[in-house]
């Protein structure tokens, strides 16, 4: 079992495929877009293939490919295959934006991609243009309908903003009245990509619950499954779930188990650090198999305790906030 220096079990990495996106989500990056990575400074599939395979040997047990949007990514696909027949992965899950995502549910689910997390934080048409910059709601929707017919696991993230989408908790948490869906809403994090000051969190994740309490009082708690980010509620007679998520408060970092790979190979042993090591650099420069697992083994035995801790290491050396998109959200 890999572990890290404070006792925690590491086996969940989330890998980036790619920072570039098809939305323009204000929250994550500018208008503009970002300073896009040339291809060379992007890891090759190959390459990705290579690191999985070592995690996987290591210990890794679930990976999550994201972005970016990994559908963007024009060799996702069999990129997701060969990670799929990975000996000792035990699971394999995704997180989109939907726009291009319907097309590839079928085959998608043939590969035993088991869980889809679907980013859409309003159920209204010009308020996800607001919020997105690009008018994709209805393909969004459409990604939705295609991997509930397949009987996939759906995760919802949304993430809750002050002054821009707080009127969709109640809607998004009645999608899952309806829908086997898991509905999580997320604090809003300081991952803009534009470096401006963030002013603080006006919906944390206990303004979240008390919103849904007023409208559902007999809303319950659900036991948490391990490493689980989020706090699980049920409200009685929905067919699915609804999961906060405290990302901004950090109140899960004691049991965190995820390690990020960002698309030009940075580790990230904690969502606000500032990439520990760059894996492709040390890949491209010949390291064997051995010389990567030990400097992996070296990194995961300084991990930050938790994501303040890790912030200020990070604010103070580098001074700016990034893009989720180059983190891997
Ligand atoms: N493009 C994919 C998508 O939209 O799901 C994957 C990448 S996206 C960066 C992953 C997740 O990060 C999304 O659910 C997004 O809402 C979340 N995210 C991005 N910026 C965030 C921020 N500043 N605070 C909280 N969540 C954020």
């Amino acid at each position: 079992m890999l572990t890290d220096n404070h006792g925690r079990k590491i086996s969940y990495m989330r890998l980036a495929v790619t920072d570039r996106c098809n939305l323009r989500c204000f929250y994550c990056m500018p208008e503009d877009g970002l300073n896009w990575l040339s291809r060379v400074e992007l890891m090759t599939s190959e390459e990705m293939m290579q690191m999985c395979s070592l995690l996987v040997k290591m210990g890794i047990e679930k990976i999550r490919i994201t972005g970016g949007e990994p559908f963007v990514r024009k060799d996702l696909m069999p990129l997701l295959t060969g990670i799929s027949k990975l000996d000792g992965l035990k699971e394999l899950g995704l997180t989109t934006n939907g726009v291009l995502t319907a097309p590839y549910v079928p085959e998608l689910k043939k590969i035993g991609v088991q869980s889809i997390n679907l980013s859409l934080d309003t159920l209204d048409a010009n308020r996800f243009f607001t919020i997105t910059r690009r008018d994709e709601f209805a393909n969004v929707m459409a990604a939705l309908d295609a991997m509930l017919s397949h009987d996939m696991e759906v995760k919802i993230n949304a993430v809750v903003m002050d002054g821009k989408n707080t009127q969709d908790i109640i809607p998004l948490v009645e999608l899952a009245k309806e829908l086997p869906v898991s509905v999580r809403f997320i604090e809003e994090m300081p991952f803009n990509g534009d470096g401006h000051v963030y002013e603080g969190l006006r919906w944390d994740y206990l303004r979240i619950l008390d919103e849904i309490k007023g409208k559902y009082p007999q809303i319950k708690k659900l036991d948490d499954p391990a490493y689980s980010t989020a706090y699980n509620y049920q409200i009685p007679g929905h067919k699915g779930s609804i999961g906060i998520i405290a990302a901004y408060s950090r109140t899960f970092c004691g049991t965190c188990n995820r390690i990020r790979i960002t698309p030009q190979g940075e580790l990230k042993t904690c969502l606000y650090d500032d990439g520990v090591l760059n894996l492709k650099d040390l890949m491209r420069g010949g390291a064997s198999d051995e010389v990567l697992q030990n400097t992996l083994l070296t990194a995961f035995n300084h991990r930050p305790a938790d994501g303040w801790e890790a912030e200020r290491a990070r604010v103070a050396k580098t001074g700016i906030h990034e893009s989720m998109a180059t983190i891997g959200g």
